[in-house]
């Protein structure tokens, strides 16, 4: 796996697929600057070889050119972040990007205008792919975000620097967080699967049941297996029409020396609101009118047990619906018990939806070992495919 750590970028100009794809305010201020900061080191470590540095994004999903989408409203904030002067160029493509790469002195930055504002980057066209190749040296892909994507900037360009490509260090990281889980995992490994839907999470589960020790389905997923193992879930959110698939998957894990761990307990509500009436029940007891909106107190505990033991943690989609104060207590016992785990030397990745916004909003972030930076595409990682973006650095 070539990284920016295998090339010396002195003279050299890097052409760098960040994910910028950043929340702005109404006045185009940048809310959340975080992927900005995660690109950092990258393009440190390139200005510190001696190279130059040109950025290219997307941001939004623009429909043709849009003002409103353009990148030169976070200009300031790169610089600011980087320390640098940040030039801008109104294209990303074409005679005026062209000359402001020629122009680009080393040691400097220039970020190209939002790549989404031609319909040929998610075609993945290879004539555009090819305009953006002629802007620098080395290719280096450190948009993790969007590494599932097939798109011209994060795949189709790599064909034209077959000798100079590289993963960027917050890419890298992604790709060795995922492997020491899936792949050269120390046991026990634990992966802890919530959120609403099972039918969202069943590939994921397919796939990993291979690689695991032990499984905690928890969040709403876990009424459709307690149901369909005969338990009464009230009004909890259930599929019903995915009980066989649920039962199928349980003989799997069986079959393969997976412990499966289940809530035993939950947090019953009488409305899906914050103000709700609650009570403590059995999961298979929950009464008509009532639903199950988070771990009970009996469940945190047979979570933390499992998490102590655990070497290895995967963890994707909250135990609760923890957007509301008064069902967020069992998603927060579990960051606990996981960050425990950790000082305490087990490998924790957070990946892939709402347990990163979890994660965050509860700080754990710097109590776990990682906190994945892409959504889907740590979702497709754990489904096991080969992200395109990632394929086309190695090939
Ligand atoms: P996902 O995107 O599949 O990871 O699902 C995350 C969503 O699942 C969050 O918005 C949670 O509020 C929701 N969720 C977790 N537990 C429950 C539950 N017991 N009932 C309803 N929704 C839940």
């Amino acid at each position: 796996m070539k990284t920016i750590q295998d090339i010396n970028f002195k003279d050299k100009k890097a052409l760098i697929r960040v994910d910028f794809n950043v929340p702005l305010d109404e006045n185009f201020k940048v809310t959340d600057a975080t992927r900005i900061e995660a690109a950092k080191p990258t393009i440190d470590k390139i200005l510190k070889d001696g190279g130059a540095v040109i950025l290219m994004s997307h941001l939004g999903r623009p429909k043709g050119v849009e003002a409103k989408y353009s990148l030169k409203h976070i200009v300031d904030e790169v610089a600011d972040i980087l320390g640098v002067t940040v030039k801008f160029v109104s294209d990303c493509v074409g005679e005026v990007a062209e000359k402001a790469s020629a122009d680009l002195k080393m040691g400097e930055v220039l970020l190209l205008e939002n790549l989404r504002f031609h319909v040929e980057e998610e075609k993945g066209d290879e004539a555009f792919a090819k305009q953006l190749s002629k802007l620098g040296d080395v290719y280096v892909n450190d948009a993790f975000g969007t590494a599932h994507r097939a798109h011209a900037s994060t795949t189709i360009v790599a064909k034209f620097f077959p000798e100079n490509k590289c993963f960027g260090s917050l890419l890298a990281q992604e790709i060795i967080s995922i492997k020491k889980v899936l792949e050269d995992s120390e046991k026990p490994v634990l992966a802890i699967l919530g959120g609403a839907k099972v039918s969202s999470k069943i590939t994921i589960i397919e796939n990993i049941l291979d690689k695991v020790d032990h499984l905690i389905l928890g969040g709403g997923m876990s009424f459709t297996f307690v149901k369909a193992l005969g338990g009464k879930v009230g009004d909890s959110i259930c599929e019903d029409d995915k009980q066989e698939l649920a039962l199928e998957i349980l003989k799997k894990a069986k079959e393969k020396g997976v412990q499966v761990h289940i809530p035993v307990d939950v947090i019953a509500a009488d409305d899906f609101s914050n103000d709700a009436n609650t009570q403590i029940c059995d999961i298979n007891k929950i009464p008509d009118g009532w639903q199950g909106l988070d771990a009970g107190p009996k469940s945190r505990e047979l979570f933390h047990k499992v998490v102590m033991e655990s070497k290895t943690i995967l963890w994707n989609g909250p135990v609760g619906v923890f957007e509301m104060e008064n069902f967020a207590n069992g998603t927060i016992a579990m960051g606990n018990s996981i960050a425990e785990a950790t000082k305490n030397g087990t490998f924790s990745l957070v990946g892939g939806g709402d347990s990163v916004a979890a994660v965050k909003q509860f700080g754990f972030e710097n109590k776990v070992s990682y906190v994945s930076t892409g959504g889907g595409a740590m979702l497709e990682s754990l489904e096991g495919k080969v992200l395109p973006g990632i394929e086309a650095i190695l090939n």
